[in-house]
């Protein structure tokens, strides 16, 4: 047994754990319709991979909505307010109130939830577009088994007939990714009263005849304090002893473990995962370090990334590491778990055969997993025919034409440092204050009204070709005018369009450029029920023709007050596609960059004055290491630049970001140096707004007061209320008054009171 898995998608092919996790909330189906669609998609998923060859694949990885939830759950870490009590087991009443917030259902008051209590905070998995819900530990934390939820899946799984490797995630990770309640503290320091917990579980997996454990650490990606490698060396001396029996698999991924890799290999585990796509350089060091008895598994097969492995190249590391140990002690696999990955590729019937051929999703990558470890085992012979299969795609991939333009590289080559440079702010904005008379503290949205019923009805009445690309269009231009009409009525002062048109943000635009490839069930969890559908970046960008222009132009028609272009940024196109492996991310940046700046320069000469380019991801793509932070973005904010500096300083451009700290960056955030920024400062009721005022940031800024996340209408007065705590802070010639985000999630019932309301706190301010 050489082929592993790390971990697979949970959501199922049609993605069957949402419909029937939105079905249960919807109180559709209950627990038991939801538990049962959550058991067929494991099984399902267990034969898929053993048919594939992964004669052990790993139980555990599955979740109802979020693995470190769950995790915390069986270890009790609740906080009150729930329904949970020491001694029961946790409801998914309580797991969802957890991860969702109560929504004063009847439900909820039976399982004893308090109707106000709040979702846990949610953040990124390291640097991946999944996000897991925080634990909150108490500094007394008191860790009481709820279950074991390990030895279940195990059970579960060995019920069906396959032999399974069950995960857990790994205790120093754990304390790692959750905080403590009210900030005082230092999560390690719990490490003791939790070891026990984790000791139980290895000694009853052994018991129900687990022969390994995959233990997740991937903290050890991360830059670490002396006391976490301490914390590491000491929870595995403990584990090590617990189950003597059972092998533990240590799991990092992610990155290079840099200065971690020496712990990692001192710890007394049986064996160590590595990420070989991201760091292959691990591979030398690990070979020559390793204690001799050591298991390496081989991450060769990128986990996060759509595209099919070079088998030859990946075949080579496999080799070296047999020149060097007995294959007995190797592993091959996926970097890191495919819960980053789309399912299965044979569905995407809709794309170019030449550029699927280039293309592999979760199946397909452990169909590589199989061949590369058949090779290690029998030989080199034994998989010639898929090593020159893949040579041969690997080959034409390179050369075909459609990856190369000429014209893209001649426009990079030719890039100055003038094109990321406009004339300073102060003269800019008179300029601008000429050409658009705004009155103080004006008024605008972030970009999207409602995405109703109706319109996603008509979008797929298209999609299916029951109606017109022409009726399809007088229905949108309809609804634009609504939506211009209804804006002048209220009062703001720069209006939007409110993209009927775009289904998302970034699929939108991926439509309208070169080098793009939209698939058709390449979903991916973000969290929970949501997943995202990242294009795919193939081949060099370029914008052969205007992409929202006529809808700007046509929107700009209707009205005197001035309309907003609307725009997703070169770094958020970037960091939600799959992109392309075969060139530098920082090179299809660039690309992205020129090709958002043609559109911007034909905005303003279709007439449109203010143009928007949002943002949201460029805190996202942050590297984990701190040491890399300084190349990302440097070269980050010289896009967004070119970008945006096409453009006659009488054009304002605005810039958009969601939810992001932005304090140790905020000096990246003032070299962008658009003429306003959005933000979202409503739901921390203007904390977020600080980092601007400690960096006295000198251009405009709209700092959310409409908090878009929930239904809730906000009155006036409360509006009010956060403007002038806004204004105390900067000078009020500065601020602009708009919601948090973009609106296409609500209801017109709630934004037309809401944004009635927020004009009205603007008026108030002015006078
Ligand atoms: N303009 C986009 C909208 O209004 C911005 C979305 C976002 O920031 N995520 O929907
Ligand atoms: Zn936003």
């Amino acid at each position: 047994m050489t082929a592993y898995n790390l971990g697979f998608p949970r959501m199922g092919l049609r993605r069957e754990l949402k419909t029937a996790l939105e079905a249960h909330w919807s109180g559709q189906a209950d627990e038991a319709a939801l538990l049962a669609t959550a058991a067929e998609l494991r099984a399902r998923h267990w034969a898929l991979q053993r048919a594939v060859g992964i004669a052990v694949p790993p139980s555990n990885d599955f979740a109802l909505y979020d693995h470190v939830l769950d995790h915390a759950c069986a270890f009790g870490v609740i906080p009150e307010g729930y329904g949970w009590r020491p001694g029961e087991p946790v409801s998914l009443a309580t797991r969802f109130a957890l991860a969702r917030g109560a929504r004063g259902t009847a439900g909820e008051r039976a399982a004893g939830i308090a109707p106000g209590a709040p979702a846990l905070e949610m953040t990124k998995w390291f640097d991946t577009n999944y996000h897991y819900l925080v634990p909150v530990f108490r500094p007394d934390q008191a860790f009481i088994a709820t279950g074991f939820p390990a030895v279940d899946a195990f059970e579960e799984a060995k019920a069906l007939g396959y032999p399974t490797r069950p995960v857990l995630l790994g205790p120093v990770s754990f304390l790692l990714l959750g905080k403590m309640a009210g900030g005082a503290g230092d999560p390690l320091a719990l490490l003791p009263g939790l070891l026990p917990l984790y000791a139980e579980t290895l000694r009853r997996l052994a018991a129900a005849g687990a022969r390994e454990v995959q233990m997740d650490e991937p903290c050890l990606s991360l830059d670490l304090q002396p006391a976490a490698r301490t914390a590491l060396r000491a929870a595995y001396l403990v584990l090590a002893g617990a189950a003597p029996r059972l092998s533990l698999m240590l799991a990092a991924y992610f990155g290079d473990l840099r200065e971690n890799l020496e712990t990692a290999l001192g710890l007394p585990v049986a064996g160590l995962h590595l990420d070989l796509v991201r760091a292959p350089r691990m591979l030398d060091l690990a070979l020559r370090q390793a204690p001799p008895r050591m298991m390496l598994s081989l991450g060769v097969v990128d986990g996060r990334n759509v595209w099919a492995t070079d088998l030859s190249r990946a075949f080579q590391q496999v080799r070296a590491a047999a020149a060097a140990r007995r294959f007995e002690l190797l592993q091959v696999a996926p970097s890191c778990s495919l819960l980053h990955s789309p399912v299965d590729l044979a569905g995407e019937t809709g794309l170019d055969p030449e550029l699927r051929g280039w293309m592999a999703f979760a199946r397909q990558k452990l169909e590589e997993v199989a061949i590369l470890a058949r090779g290690l085992t029998a030989g080199r012979g034994a998989i010639a025919a898929e090593l020159a299969a893949s040579d041969a795609r690997q080959e034409a991939r390179r050369r075909s034409p459609r990856l190369h333009d000429p014209a893209v590289a001649e426009r990079l080559a030719a890039g100055r440092a003038e094109d990321a440079a406009r004339v300073p702010f102060a003269e800019r904005r008179m300029a601008q204050q000429t050409r658009l008379r705004l009155p103080g503290f004006p008024t605008t949205t972030i970009g999207s009204f409602p995405q109703t019923a109706e319109i996603r009805a008509a979008r797929a009445a298209r999609k299916r070709g029951e109606v017109t690309e022409a009726a399809y269009h007088a229905f949108l231009t309809e609804r634009m005018a609504e939506a211009i009409r209804w804006q002048e009525e209220i009062g703001l002062d720069v209006l939007v369009h409110g993209e009927f048109e775009r289904n998302d943000m970034v699929e939108h635009f991926a439509d309208f450029l070169t080098g793009f490839a939209v698939t058709k069930s390449g979903w991916v969890q973000s969290y929970g029920s949501r997943c995202v559908k990242p294009p795919v970046i193939f081949g060099d960008v370029s914008r052969p023709g205007p992409m929202t222009v006529e809808w700007a132009r046509r929107a700009q028609a209707l009205t005197e007050r001035p309309m907003k272009g609307m725009l997703t940024g070169p770094v958020t196109m970037l960091q939600w596609s799959f992109v392309r492996d075969d060139i530098p991310r920082a090179a299809v940046r660039r690309q992205l960059a020129y090709a958002i700046r043609d559109e911007v320069t034909d905005l303003e000469a279709a007439g449109i004055p203010i143009v928007q380019i949002d943002e949201p991801a460029f805190r996202e793509g942050l590297p984990l290491r701190r040491d890399e932070w300084d190349a990302y973005l440097t070269d980050a904010v010289h896009c967004f630049r070119i970008s945006a500096s096409g453009v006659r300083p009488e054009t304002q451009i605005h810039t958009h970001m969601c939810y992001s700290e932005f304090n140790d960056i905020m000096d990246r955030i003032a070299q962008m140096d658009a003429d306003v920024i959005s933000i979202e400062t409503a739901r921390s009721r203007m904390e977020l707004l600080a980092a601007f005022v400690d960096f006295a940031y000198p251009n405009e800024i709209g700092p959310g007061v409409y908090d878009i996340h929930a239904p809730r209408v906000p009155e006036a007065a409360e509006m009010e209320r956060l403007l002038r705590i806004a204004a105390q802070r900067v000078p009020a010639e500065r601020i602009w008054v708009n919601p948090d985000c973009g609106l296409k999630t609500r209801r017109w019932e709630e934004v037309r009171p809401a944004l009635q309301r927020m004009v009205e706190a603007a008026r108030t301010l002015r006078g």
